[in-house]
């Protein structure tokens, strides 16, 4: 983690599962974010308009994120919702790509690509995601597909939009499954995504944009991930969900800064 040139954000997910936002913030009460660090909770669209607030109740700073985003502006697409809607409601963050959309819902990198472009037009800061299946990892191919996804997003955005984008490493075999990417594993994917970015722009550049890691981060994983000095904090799925989890894995970022 390098607390100087970019921010940190542990960024929680909490997919299609019903939280009761004032319990959870409550929970959260006093919990520590170190400095240059950012709380962001990715809620169902249904939320977002009140989750805010509920943090603010509990003197939690937490900013708003969406799980996804209708590739299209606005008009005759029934279900969809919009960046300029997510906005309104009060998001400023969306994750983009997750392997759970692509997978069920059939995004491929282009319509990932164009995701990303609704979330800037719209003044939201896209959480890009990528990775390797299991599969994909063992036959060798984890490298060429992770600058697939990251290739199609930097070809799509002007250098400002990739100013205020984010990446999330999530390898799909470490997702939901309790199997995390050893620290590793995780750092030189991380890794690979900046030199990505270098290749096109230069070192310079690559060295602002935060790049998170996600699948099965913990309590008890966190600080070690953490610690590695291409990984600027964590997607965080069903430990987002406690919030004496979430907490803790917000406190390993202070010990993750410390052992840098
Ligand atoms: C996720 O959904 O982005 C995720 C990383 O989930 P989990 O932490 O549960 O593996």
């Amino acid at each position: 983690m390098n607390i100087t040139k970019r921010k940190t954000i542990i960024a929680g997910n909490w997919k299609m599962n019903f939280v009761d936002s004032l319990k959870f913030f409550e929970g959260l009460s006093g919990i520590t974010i170190a400095e240059g660090a950012e709380v962001v909770i990715c809620a169902p669209h249904t939320f977002l308009n009140y989750i805010g607030a509920d943090a603010l109740k509990y003197g939690v700073a937490a900013s708003v994120g969406a799980q996804d985003v209708s590739a299209f502006g606005s008009g005759a697409y029934t279900g969809e919702v919009s960046g300029e809607m997510l906005k309104h409601a009060g998001a400023s963050y969306c994750i983009v790509g997750h392997s759970e959309r692509r997978q069920y819902h059939g995004e491929t990198n282009e319509l990932v690509a164009e995701k990303a472009l609704r979330c800037h037009e719209n003044g939201l800061i896209p959480i890009v995601c990528v990775g390797e299946s299991l599969e994909q990892r063992e036959q060798g191919k984890t490298f060429t597909l992770i600058s697939k996804q990251v290739s199609a997003i930097l070809n799509a955005l002007t250098e400002e939009q990739l100013n205020k984008t984010v990446f999330a490493y999530e390898p799909i075999w470490a997702i939901g499954t309790g199997k995390t990417a050893t620290a590793e594993q995780a750092e030189e994917v991380c890794g690979a995504i900046r030199n990505r970015i270098a290749k096109k722009y230069n070192e310079e550049k690559a060295e602002t944009i935060s790049i998170l890691y996600g699948g099965s981060m913990n309590d008890k994983n966190a600080v070690e991930l953490l610690s590695r000095p291409d990984i600027d904090g964590g997607l965080i799925g069903g430990a987002s969900l406690d919030p004496i989890k979430f907490a803790a894995i917000n406190k390993a970022v202070e010990t993750a800064g410390a052992n840098v």
